[in-house]
């Protein structure tokens, strides 16, 4: 589900509305589904951060998107962002999600800001992020995120979800 970045944050992430397009100068998508692409259309002369399966995959649904709008980031790499209010870095992180899913990690002036995305936010996923943004093994975290991003479109969906490991069983 798309979320407005606030005023003040240079980038955007699975937002194609007017005003992200006019007010946020870097753009990301964070998976291939179409409830977090509607409007990328909009965005046709501005580059687009995704891992490279999340745009083969959204070039099938959207054919008429050039594909060099896109720049690639995949799981663990860290990318320095030019920008003229301060430069800042993203990290890919698995979202656990699907096939070409990740999460982002903004690290700059702005603070320290995680977009989840959709997730299936489990330990070990977390687990991948910076020892400096985790607790381990009785240790707290020594950089606390300021911000996170926790995409919550099921969170009070009433009925009990199923493993990933069951339904992984049910596919079969
Ligand atoms: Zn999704």
């Amino acid at each position: 589900m798309a979320i407005e970045m606030p005023q003040g944050l240079p980038f955007s992430v699975d937002t194609w509305t007017p005003s992200s397009k006019s007010s946020k100068r870097h753009h990301f998508l964070t998976h291939a589904h179409k409830d977090h692409s509607s409007n990328i259309t909009s965005h046709s002369s501005f580059p687009i951060y995704s891992t490279l399966l999340t745009k083969t995959l959204l070039l099938q649904h959207y054919p008429h998107l050039h594909p060099s709008l896109f720049l690639q980031i995949e799981v663990g790499h860290s990318l320095i962002i030019h920008d003229p209010h301060g430069n800042f870095t993203v990290t890919a992180f698995d979202a656990n999600h699907c096939p070409g899913a990740v999460m982002f990690l903004f690290e700059g002036q702005f603070g320290n800001i995680l977009h989840t995305g959709d997730c299936r936010l489990n330990l070990e996923c977390l687990l991948n992020l910076p020892d400096k943004y985790v607790g381990r093994k009785g240790k707290k975290a020594t950089c606390p995120l300021d911000c996170v991003f926790l995409d919550c479109t099921f969170g009070t969906f009433s009925r009990s979800m199923p493993t990933k490991q069951s339904s992984i069983q049910q596919v079969h």
